[in-house]
């Protein structure tokens, strides 16, 4: 569940990921206000729903008390939106005439905040793949195959990064109610100096980056 709140100069300035017995509220920084994300289990949130408003509010309040004095700003279910993870790929990324990349090709999922990034580098390599061809106005099947072929590897290692995290971080974190779950051993180990570069650089430039080879135009 999706929701802005207002942000005062005060607050922490990174962002926040606060995990409790069967919640987990993600926070990020946007400056003037927090882009935040209330995750809970699919299909559950006809339930959030039923319970009320105050009771989200109380809920969100409960993970994160310096938010409670702005969370009026949630005025109805309007300002809360519901994005429904999805994890896939298609098969085939093209066509006589098209091709598809970016969420057009990969659904992401939200964990890592890699979508824009990764539609981005596949604007890119298409950009290198295709430009020449598109000038000289020969553009087979085979070259449009070249695009899928770059970019289908980084898209599939990705997600399954995206899976491990969800199947071994959030799924038992919204599960477990009874006690506040533990980090697992690799989550503890990005603490180590060396370790703690590895998720940056990875979330920052992707499993394979692209530069622009393009002539100028
Ligand atoms: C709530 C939310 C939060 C997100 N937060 C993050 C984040 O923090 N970091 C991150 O990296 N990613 C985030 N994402 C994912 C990210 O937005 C997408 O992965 C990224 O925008 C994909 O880029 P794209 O160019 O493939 O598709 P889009 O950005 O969706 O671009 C597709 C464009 O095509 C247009 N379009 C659609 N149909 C037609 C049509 N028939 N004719 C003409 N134009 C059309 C659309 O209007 C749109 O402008 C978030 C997504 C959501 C929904």
């Amino acid at each position: 569940m999706w929701f802005r709140i207002s942000r005062n100069d005060s607050d922490p300035g990174e962002a926040l990921g606060h995990v409790e017995s069967g919640r987990m509220l993600v926070m990020l920084n946007r400056n003037n206000y927090w882009q935040c994300a209330y995750l809970i289990p699919k299909g559950t949130a006809g339930k959030l729903q039923q319970a009320g408003l105050d009771n989200f509010r109380d809920s969100i309040a409960d993970i994160s008390p310096f938010l409670r004095d702005r969370l009026h700003e949630i005025s109805s279910w309007e300002d809360v939106k519901l994005l429904t993870v999805e994890v896939d790929r298609l098969r085939r990324w093209y066509r006589p005439g098209l091709i598809c990349i970016g969420d057009a090709a990969h659904a992401m999922s939200p964990i890592g905040g890699v979508g824009i990034n990764l539609a981005v580098q596949d604007a890119a390599a298409a950009a290198n793949i295709l430009a020449e061809p598109l000038r000289r106005g020969i553009v087979t099947i085979d070259t449009l195959k070249q695009v899928q072929d770059r970019r289908e590897f980084p898209a599939r290692v990705t997600q399954r990064l995206q899976i491990v995290v969800q199947n071994k971080v959030i799924a038992p974190a919204l599960t477990n109610k009874s006690e506040r779950p533990k980090a697992p051993l690799f989550l503890k180990m990005m603490q180590w100096p060396l370790l703690r570069r590895l998720p940056g650089r990875l979330l920052a430039f992707g499993v394979r980056p692209e530069h622009i080879h393009t002539m100028a135009a």
